[in-house]
């Protein structure tokens, strides 16, 4: 105890830039500050083995506009018989404006979302550019279709090693540049001087406290996500219950820091990224297991709560326009689980992770047992929910899982829309699943060009930018797959740039 009293605080550490995080957002503004000239230091709350926060379990998917094979290859170096002969899709930049204005209720920050959607390819070759690799994502979402490669939901590419491929290429790039990154300490309080302007942070550590001072705090500390109190408090309750899909180090400081200081809250506090997950997956997100708790083929499945009900039209979307409201679907129903039940016709159709050994599934030959076998479900009504349901498919309609297909339930209360195939070949299979959140949608308010802070007067805070989950007014209710990882890199980009060239003109 003495000994802890007596020892002296390191001294202050000084940089140009102090980035708070080391996620993609973080790195994507490590690396553009390094590029203006400026000397750059990086605080990580978590070990270096635990570093990279939700972008190291992102599976690395990202949504960019482009319009064919052409902007594709800028990616990677793809041959051009493939460039010809693949179906790829299109997201030019209006699918991706509708898309996420329409996932989004219209909602979207419009200054936000054109910046976001009009620079994302150039944000994927600078990438590219920062050591990162891409490659076309053969795994999900993709087919052969009468003989063609044929891609949907577009998102044609992934970046080799997923998200955590992407944190270690970045990583590496930033270590070259000079950048200093620093581990298990964490940001606790920003530093302002007498006018108000950031001029470093507080941080703890191991050692105790250490003060960093630097021309600029660049902020890319992720949400709350991992913080129960505030999903409580924020999201609403229930929301403590909720498993964690990615890290468990994003616990809200960066907001709170920055709304200490007089930032303004911006965008959908109470709104969250949140899917179906495997019912006894861990606390918090494990690397180890990979997908393993991913439970994102329930289109083609009938949604099973406590009642024996369905309560979602599984297949009104392609999954990547779903997935991240129906999570808070599941957490609202009876004991906060559902299963996604399919039977033999499907199962093929699964995502590998269905497979894996750490799924919770029951099988059975008939919907009878099956019906006994889904612990906590109301078998009589689930056998009445299926009866319906399968007298209701509209099975004239052909079954295409690569398209929205029209196939659908005819005269229930609750229809679907697509890909609706009644349960009827054994063995018939369910998995029992639960709420897992990804992040969270309250942010603060930046100035889109610049990345800068806004007070509550809406005028910036010098010194204080923001990037990536941290960012408000982006998402609202739901979000379209993939955006997450391009929204942290354009916005990282764009805020260490500015960061970096205002400490350099400040040096010189
Ligand atoms: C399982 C899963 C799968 C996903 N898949 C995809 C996908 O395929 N495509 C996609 O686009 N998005 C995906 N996402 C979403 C995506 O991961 C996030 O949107 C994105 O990674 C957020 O990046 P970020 O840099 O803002 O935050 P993070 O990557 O979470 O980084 C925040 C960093 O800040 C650190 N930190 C927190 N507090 C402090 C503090 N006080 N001091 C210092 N450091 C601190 C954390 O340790 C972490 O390193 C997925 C998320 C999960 C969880």
């Amino acid at each position: 105890m003495a000994q802890k009293k007596n020892r002296k605080p390191a001294p202050a550490h000084v940089c140009d830039v102090l980035v708070v995080g080391r996620g993609n957002a973080a790195l994507c503004a490590a690396n553009a500050a390094a590029d203006r000239g400026a000397t750059v230091t990086v605080l990580e709350a978590a070990p270096e083995d635990e570093a990279g926060g939700n972008s190291r379990f992102a599976g690395g998917v990202m949504r960019f506009a482009y319009d064919g094979g052409r902007d594709l290859a800028k990616l990677c170096d793809l041959p051009e018989k493939e460039i010809q002969e693949t179906a790829w899709d299109s997201n030019t930049v209006n699918e991706f404006y509708d898309d996420l204005y329409r996932v989004t209720s219209y909602r979207s920050d419009p200054e936000l979302s054109e910046i976001l959607i009009t620079r994302s390819l150039d944000a994927m070759v600078w990438l590219r550019s920062q050591g990162v690799s891409f490659t076309p994502n053969y795994r999900h979402q993709s087919a052969v279709v009468d003989g063609k490669r044929r891609f949907f939901g577009r998102m044609p590419f992934w970046v080799v090693g997923g998200g955590a491929g992407l944190v270690d290429y970045l990583a590496k790039t930033a270590l070259r540049k000079g950048v200093e990154i620093f581990y298990e300490i964490r940001a606790v309080s920003l530093i302002t001087d007498d006018d108000g302007r950031v001029v470093g942070v507080e941080a703890r550590g191991r050692d105790g406290r250490r003060r960093f001072e630097a021309s600029a705090v660049v902020l890319a500390c992720g949400g709350f996500e991992a913080n129960p109190e505030m999903r409580t408090r924020y999201l609403g309750p229930g929301w403590e219950l909720a498993k964690v899909r990615g890290s468990r180090f994003n616990v809200g400081d960066g907001l709170k820091m920055a709304l200490d200081i007089g930032a303004a809250p911006y965008g959908n506090w109470s709104g969250r990224h949140a899917t179906s997950w495997e019912r006894y997956a861990p606390e918090f997100g494990d690397l180890s297991m990979l997908e393993s708790s991913y439970r994102h083929s329930f289109p083609l499945s009938l949604m099973i709560n406590a009642n024996g009900k369905r309560f979602v039209d599984e297949g009104i979307e392609f999954y990547n326009y779903t997935y991240a409201k129906y999570g808070a679907e599941v957490l609202n129903q009876p004991g906060q689980f559902a299963y996604q039940v399919f039977d033999a016709k499907t199962k093929p159709l699964l995502r590998p992770e269905y497979g894996d050994k750490t799924v919770t599934k029951v099988v059975a030959d008939t919907l009878e047992e099956l019906a006994h076998k889904m612990e906590g479900v109301d078998a009589r009504a689930f056998l009445e929910t299926v009866r319906e349901f399968n007298a209701a498919v509209q099975t004239h309609v052909p079954f295409d899982h690569s398209i929205k297909d029209g196939r659908c339930t005819k005269g229930l209360a609750l229809n679907k829309s697509n890909w609706a195939n009644p349960l009827d070949t054994p063995p018939f299979e369910a998995y029992a699943t639960t709420c897992g959140i990804t992040f969270t949608f309250g942010g603060v308010r930046i100035v889109p060009e610049t990345g800068q802070v806004l007070d509550v007067n809406f005028h910036p805070i010098e010194g204080l930018y923001a990037a990536g989950e941290m960012v408000g007014g982006i998402f609202y209710f739901n979000y379209p797959a993939g955006t997450g990882l391009v929204s942290g890199t354009v916005f990282g980009r764009i805020a260490g740039t500015a960061a970096g060239e205002t400490a350099v003109a400040e040096r010189s």
